[in-house]
């Protein structure tokens, strides 16, 4: 049997907001205020402790729900969820590889509570982020990172740090790389856009730092480009178990083939690295190259490249690769 300390959860204030501009304001105001949207993150970090907001403005009234399209893309409000983004027709059709990602993550009663903005800014699941007990130099800075000599078996081999090596744990973030997805976000000076392949940052010297959101910053939408006709796109997750559990490694692809050749290509990397990443020398060795099994090595080869692995994350460097090809492999229907 094992035992969880049950903490009593910081008191603090609930707001719900009902505009958007409200909203903003609010968290402008007060830099200990958190939103709350579907709460699946939020509210178990605040019942281990590790978040403790004053203020909790809840936006799940707030009108940035739905999912619409118009011939070059698809605008997905922040509120959406996991669950009704997976069933949109226009995503079931043409961006498959975002369908999958959803439906590889969680299970189905999150996904119906889980919304898009939520999952993109969902904390990371090293243990020792949640284990107030331990050294962790993104939940309090300057304190030492627990995983680099303890258990990182789950942990990153691309884009780390000597201050932190966690992966980053959404899957719909891959594909939504993968696919040069634009967040907008509402801020202090009004709207902006951010393209998610510069949204997130790797944990460098400050590791509490996940992306270039300001003080107070709302994510209002996410656009995602449609990929060509005749695309082809998939999401391949490989996890410890099938159902309900973290990606060990995943690859979102996106390819464009015509008379056996890839004329484009996108690639992207799920539990391999700090961030979702953008595997963009891999991309290089494949745009112009036949549909074969030597490309697809000779890119995995290149997405891996950069590997910095620790002795209990090693396996990753090969299981990395041998993602990136089963990907490749599957989307192109590769050998048939
Ligand atoms: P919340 O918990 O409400 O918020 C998360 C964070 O985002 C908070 O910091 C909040 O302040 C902030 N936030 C929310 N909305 C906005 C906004 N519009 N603008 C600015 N900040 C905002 N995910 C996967 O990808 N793959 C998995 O396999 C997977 N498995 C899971 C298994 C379990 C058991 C659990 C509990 C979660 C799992 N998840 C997985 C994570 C899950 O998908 C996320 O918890 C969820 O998507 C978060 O969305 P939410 O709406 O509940 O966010
Ligand atoms: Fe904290 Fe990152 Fe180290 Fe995990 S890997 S203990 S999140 S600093």
């Amino acid at each position: 049997m094992t035992w969880r300390k049950i903490r009593a959860v910081r008191p603090f204030e609930y707001i719900r907001a009902t505009d958007v501009a409200q909203a903003v304001a609010t968290a402008i105001a007060d830099p200990a205020a958190s939103y709350l949207a579907g709460g699946t993150t939020q509210v178990d970090l605040m019942k281990d402790g590790v978040l403790s907001p004053e203020v909790l403005i809840d936006i799940t009234r707030l009108p940035l729900r739905g999912v619409s399209a118009d011939g070059h893309l698809v605008r997905v409000g922040a509120l959406t969820t996991m669950e009704e983004l997976a069933a949109d027709p226009v995503v079931t059709e043409r961006l498959p590889v975002v369908r999958e990602s959803l439906l590889l993550a969680a299970s189905p009663q999150l996904r119906n509570m889980a919304t898009v903005a939520g999952n993109l800014l969902q904390r990371t699941r090293c243990r020792y982020y949640r284990d107030l007990s331990c050294a962790c130099n993104k939940r309090i800075p300057g304190s030492g990172c627990a995983a680099l000599t303890g258990h990182h078996r789950m942990h990153a081999v691309l884009g780390t740090s000597e201050d932190c090596i966690a992966t980053h744990a959404s899957d719909l973030a891959v594909a939504l790389v993968a696919l040069d997805a634009v967040v907008h976000v509402r801020g202090a000076v009004g709207e902006r856009a951010v393209p998610l392949t510069e949204f997130y940052l790797v944990p460098g010297d400050t590791p509490d730092r996940e992306n270039v959101l300001g003080p107070g910053e709302l994510i209002t939408s996410v656009e995602v480009p449609l990929l060509p006709e005749g695309a082809r796109s998939g999401y391949l997750k490989v996890r410890d178990r099938a159902s309900y559990e973290f990606a060990l490694a995943s690859a979102a692809v996106a390819l464009v083939v015509t008379d056996g050749v890839i004329r484009d290509v996108r690639i992207a990397l799920g539990g391999l690295a700090t961030i979702p990443w953008r595997a963009r020398a891999a991309e290089d060795v494949l745009r112009g190259a036949p549909v074969t099994r030597e490309a697809f090595a000779a890119a995995a080869e290149a997405a891996l490249s950069g590997a910095a692995p620790r002795p209990g994350n090693a396996f990753k460097v090969e299981l990395g690769k041998r993602t990136v090809v089963r990907a490749l492999s599957t989307v192109t229907g590769w050998p048939e």
